[in-house]
């Protein structure tokens, strides 16, 4: 198995705050791998350096073997990188067909921009925005809605929305933070099948999540922090059995 994406000794401080320190792990083509963790352990700033929200204090991030630490999130984008957010990033005011059009667009510079201005583009360019943008409405089971303002939509469609949008980027590595959050028993369900289809079109998901049902029954690979610090990896299985993990959470 090919590795996606590499992690090397990557650290982030903010201030005083270590909030993660020396973590190396790497994900491989086609894997569901989870990052848990307690309440501040690091993993949404662990994303946030993967999808160049900021930049590493230290340590090197390498994707298909190329090292993205320091390139800009569109370039990220660009390269096939695609994430989702703890807090949506839902644009309230636009149709759901509009929000996943604008995720489309953030492949390029511009783009993201342009598209929120709704300016003008080729009807060719806008034809295969719209394509792309409709086959993840579809897949995600929004079509019904898809002309329906984002904001009078209930939480757990809105989260559908969010994938949508991140996979209209046709990205080939998937970052989920907490994708299930707030959603009830149903719900959570149809988006553990969800992650699992999209890992069987090839894409390599990396979720972090606090459900453990869900954690537990779709992911490969499992990394776990605890205070900005990676106390161990393995399959779901060996997590679930190893005592560092079991007193992290029993601490919180
Ligand atoms: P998790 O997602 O595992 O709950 P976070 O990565 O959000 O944890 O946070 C880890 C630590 O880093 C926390 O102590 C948090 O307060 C701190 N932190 C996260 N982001 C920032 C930021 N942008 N500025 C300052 N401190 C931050
Ligand atoms: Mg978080």
């Amino acid at each position: 198995m090919n590795n996606l994406l590499e992690v090397q000794n990557l650290t982030k401080s903010f201030g005083g705050v270590v909030a993660n320190s020396d973590i190396s792990f790497t994900i491989e083509e086609g894997l569901i791998v989870g990052l848990i963790g307690p309440n501040g352990a690091g993993k949404s700033t662990l994303f946030n350096m993967v999808s160049a929200v900021f930049p590493p204090t230290a340590g090197v991030i390498k994707y298909k073997g190329q090292r993205i630490d320091h390139l800009p999130s569109f370039k990220i984008c660009e390269l096939g990188i695609s994430r989702t957010f703890q807090n949506l990033q839902i644009f309230k005011n636009m149709t759901v067909l509009e929000n996943v059009m604008v995720g489309h667009h953030s492949r390029t510079k511009s783009g993201m921009i342009s598209a929120a201005l709704r300016l003008p583009r080729s009807r060719k360019e806008e034809q295969i925005i719209y394509n792309a943008a409709m086959e993840q409405i579809k897949f995600v089971g929004l079509e019904d809605v898809c002309d329906v303002n984002a904001g009078s939509l209930p939480l757990g469609k809105l989260r559908l929305l969010e994938l949508a949008r991140a996979l209209a980027t046709e990205p080939q590595l998937l970052l989920l933070d907490e994708i299930a959050a707030g959603l009830n028993h149903q719900e959570t369900k149809e988006m553990s099948d969800l992650i699992k289809q999209i890992r069987d079109k090839g894409i390599s998901v990396f979720v972090v999540e606090h459900d453990m049902d869900l954690v537990m029954g779709i992911c490969d690979k499992i990394i776990v922090l605890d205070q900005g610090v990676k106390i161990a990896e393995g399959t779901p299985k060996e997590i679930q059995n190893n005592e560092k993990v079991i007193t992290a959470y029993l601490g919180e």
